[in-house]
């Protein structure tokens, strides 16, 4: 039997998670990305249940993610302007959606993701990854990629896993389609506990040891706090118009260095016990990200190459889906090439083409609908001088969360067509 040779451009979270659920029999998975090093950056990332039931319990990782120090988010609450709470969602979700909204550190989740996609301890030949290996030029038709320094590699099927700046997106489109600002830039955090204990109301409102997001919002700016690794940091994501960004208008990088005193200024009319962690974060690297997200594609998918995660669907982060729609996407990958080489479509000379198009078909509106939802999280939650919030972020827990695989999926789309 000949198993698929599979390339993957991109070793982030969709990479990672592709090879895992593709590491099937004897597949040949290499991982090519650009970066000197795998790994990712420090901030904090949460998974939703119908992520979170996917990498612990259908792939495994669950142990391996608390004995790296995953947190159980266990509420969500959110605050005014005056610091008085005016919602508290408790999101222990196991029973309704059969997981739970997890807290991970970013580099955690990445190691897991990594060790469980290329350790032989797996089902399954372990990928392979090649980094400083840039894609410049992908040829869907002939399965073939070229990387920076010339070299070509030909695969059976080429995920494009490649983010929100992807390369493979325009070989697949034919046209170079890029991310646009959102008009929100966000600042972000990593605070030891330890450091936050001696300084503030310490587990009055914000306590690193419960897992608990804390949103603060104001009219256009918001702030949203949560611990990770068993409490010992705590992750402040700060969101800001574009236009507080002040950055240098020649620099056309979308992350920039944050500049402490000028962020003060933006919160200065937020509670005092959000302002003293913020106070802490002075002399620490203190990022400033412009959000950018996509439109929908008008296809994800050409002959022998596939997008998945922000590459297909880049999408703001106010419902922590970004992460979660990409392994969405993984999960299909694997579902839809179950068992690929022993089946009737294995002989067919388009068979691998079928099959990309029979994925992006069962996932484009769910996550083209997720996406639109993060934008739309994303407008001004309160009216000017009134500190009353009007934002339901429970309204769209049920879509997102009733999930239980690609195939599940597509079973509840077709019996809705039936109807
Ligand atoms: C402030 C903020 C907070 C967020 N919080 C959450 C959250 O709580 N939960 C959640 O689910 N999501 C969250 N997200 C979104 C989430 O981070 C992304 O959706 C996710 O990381 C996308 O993963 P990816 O692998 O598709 O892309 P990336 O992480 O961008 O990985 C792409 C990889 O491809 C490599 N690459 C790029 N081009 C090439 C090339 N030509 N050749 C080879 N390699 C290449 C890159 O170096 C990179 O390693 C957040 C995003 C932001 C900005």
């Amino acid at each position: 039997m000949n198993y698929l040779r599979i390339v993957i451009v991109g070793g982030g979270i969709a990479g990672l998670a592709a090879a895992i659920a593709l590491r099937e029999g004897d597949r040949e998975i290499t991982i090519l990305e650009q970066s000197s090093i795998s790994q990712e950056i420090g901030a904090t990332i949460s998974l939703q249940p119908n992520a979170s039931k996917i990498v612990e319990q259908r792939w495994g990782l669950e142990s391996r993610l608390k004995e790296l120090g995953s947190m159980v988010d266990e509420a969500f609450e959110v605050y005014n302007l005056d610091g008085e709470r005016q919602m508290r969602i408790p999101l222990l979700t196991k029973d309704k959606y059969g997981a739970e909204r997890m807290m991970y550190h970013r580099a955690d989740l990445f190691q897991a993701l990594k060790e469980r996609a290329t350790s032989s301890a797996f089902p399954g030949r372990p990928a392979s990854i090649r980094t400083s290996s840039r894609v410049v030029s992908c040829d869907c038709e002939k399965g073939i990629v070229e990387l920076v320094n010339g070299q070509v590699l030909s695969a059976d099927v080429i995920i494009g896993a490649d983010g929100i700046k992807s390369t493979i997106r325009q070989s697949i489109l034919g046209e170079d389609v890029i991310a646009h600002p959102t008009g929100l830039s966000a600042y972000r955090m990593m605070l030891p506990t330890e450091g936050l204990a001696k300084e503030t109301d310490f587990r009055s409102i914000i306590n690193p040891y419960e897992g608990r997001t804390l949103m603060v919002i104001g009219r256009d700016r918001r702030l949203i706090m949560g611990p990770a690794r068993n409490g010992t940091i705590y992750s402040i994501v700060a969101l800001v118009p574009d236009e507080s960004m002040h950055e240098d208008s020649a620099n056309t990088s979308w992350v920039t260095k944050g500049d402490h005193s000028k962020m003060m200024k933006i919160f200065a009319d937020f509670p005092a016990w959000t302002k003293k962690p913020l106070q802490l974060a002075k002399g620490s690297a203190l990022g400033l990200w412009q959000l950018r997200d996509l439109d929908p594609l008008r296809t994800w998918c050409r002959e022998r190459a596939i997008l998945i995660g922000d590459a297909a669907h880049a999408m703001l982060p106010t419902q922590g889906q970004g992460a979660s729609q990409a392994i969405e996407d993984a999960e299909a990958l694997g579902a839809f090439y179950d068992a690929f080489e022993n089946s009737a479509m294995a002989d067919i000379p388009d068979g691998v083409a079928q099959i990309n198009k029979a994925i992006f078909r069962c996932r484009y509106d769910r996550a083209t609908m997720i996406q639109a939802y993060s934008r739309q999280a994303a407008k001004p939650a309160v009216e000017s001088g009134d500190h009353r919030v009007k934002m339901n972020p429970a309204e769209f827990m049920d879509y997102n969360c009733s999930y239980d695989g690609a195939r599940d999926w597509e079973k509840r789309q077709n019996q809705q067509l039936a109807f």
